[in-house]
């Protein structure tokens, strides 16, 4: 099958799509373009309302992340960003922190114009060198604070199961640090429980949990969630496993799309750049599941069907509940207090290269 076809494209373009979930790795593409080129010709491919950036400083261990993401929101204003916290050591020293608590680093980033906070410190790669729990006392008062402004956190906590098994991991994911079964970090249960322990503390936090929170075969754990905390959502960004335990219950989850279509978040997890095929590959993938009742070619040894679920659960899926959760235009950036972040946090940025292309655009755009 094709990345996509012209009947797709123009079926997606009605739904005023928002992407929810994307990545920045690198300032340039192959060409040597400017990324915001590339992304914002993707957006404009699919005739997408927005697009959202999810800022990783944790996983870089580098503050770049969201300068990137900061700045080509200020070049491309009609973009979201979930901005991340940075740790001037690793692992964290919880007492040593001084001025860059998580809720400084909170305020100081929504007064810059994110529209969120992604975390990825749950995700147990991140976790073995960060090594601070979710639920530790030391990201309470941030917590309660986007708990009490209705912020929305974007949260990649625990990972697919076969990442502790050493025949499921791939030589690729071990080489990234994705296999977890050597007791160098935590068990998936853990992760769960530090997830379940913090949202005990903040039942009403605007909680995104990305990929299903890796509950795709036991969804039941995840409707008694929603049960429980009415703000919480799910992205369906894939994991491709996720997408094979749909398939093998398809009636289920048919239901269970419906039943909570206003709880869930469409996103590729796209890495840009490269990456332009495969999130053209991913939205088509992601939409024929949702919105049609064809056959694809899918994360499956077997052909992945589609759910056609009506047409509004697809508008509240691939855009309404964004609007709804992280808000309905994206904030401004706040030159000034950008600017203040820089001077604060330059010193983090640890590649000479980056530190120079930091320093370039701040001094042009600012
Ligand atoms: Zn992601």
């Amino acid at each position: 099958m094709s990345l996509t076809t012209n009947e797709t494209i123009e079926k997606i373009k009605a739904h005023n799509v928002i992407d929810g979930h994307i990545h920045l790795q690198h300032w340039f593409d192959e060409n040597g373009k400017n990324f915001i080129d590339g992304v914002e010709w993707y957006k404009d491919f699919f005739g997408m309302r927005s697009i959202s950036l999810a800022a990783m400083p944790c996983a870089y261990r580098d503050v770049t992340q969201n300068f990137m993401c900061l700045l080509y929101k200020l070049a491309a204003p009609n973009t979201y960003v979930h901005a991340g916290i940075t740790y001037q050591s690793y692992p964290v020293d919880v007492n040593n922190v001084g001025d860059m608590d998580p809720l400084t680093q909170y305020n100081e980033l929504m007064e810059i114009g994110a529209d969120g906070i992604k975390m990825l410190e749950g995700k147990p790669s991140v976790y073995r060198y960060v090594k601070v729990p979710l639920c530790d006392p030391f990201y309470d008062p941030f917590f309660s604070q986007a708990e009490k402004d209705g912020t929305n956190i974007l949260m990649h906590a625990c990972d697919p199961d076969g990442f502790w098994d050493r025949s499921k991991v791939s030589e690729e994911e071990v080489k990234k640090g994705w296999f977890y079964g050597d007791g160098t970090t935590c068990t998936k249960e853990e992760m769960q429980c530090q997830v379940y322990k913090m949202l005990e503390k903040h039942p009403s936090l605007n909680l995104t949990l990305a990929h299903f929170f890796f509950l795709s075969d036991t969804p039941e754990i995840l409707e008694e969630l929603f049960d429980k905390y009415k703000k919480l959502n799910i992205d369906i960004t894939p994991g491709g496993e996720m997408y094979k335990s749909f398939n093998k219950r398809f009636d289920y989850f048919k239901e269970f799309f419906t039943k909570y279509a206003d709880r869930i978040l469409y996103g590729t997890d796209g890495c840009y750049p490269p990456g332009r095929d495969a999130m053209i590959w991913l939205t088509d993938r992601i939409y024929r599941y949702i919105a049609t009742s064809e056959e694809s070619d899918a994360w499956s040894d077997k052909p992945l069907k589609g759910i056609c679920l009506p047409s509004d659960c697809v508008d509240k899926i691939f855009s309404q509940n964004f609007l709804n959760k992280v808000g309905s235009k994206p904030k401004e950036i706040n030159k000034k207090a950008l600017k203040a972040y820089y001077e604060k946090y330059k010193h983090l940025i640890r590649d000479k290269e980056n530190y120079d292309l930091v320093e370039e655009l701040i001094k042009k755009m600012l």
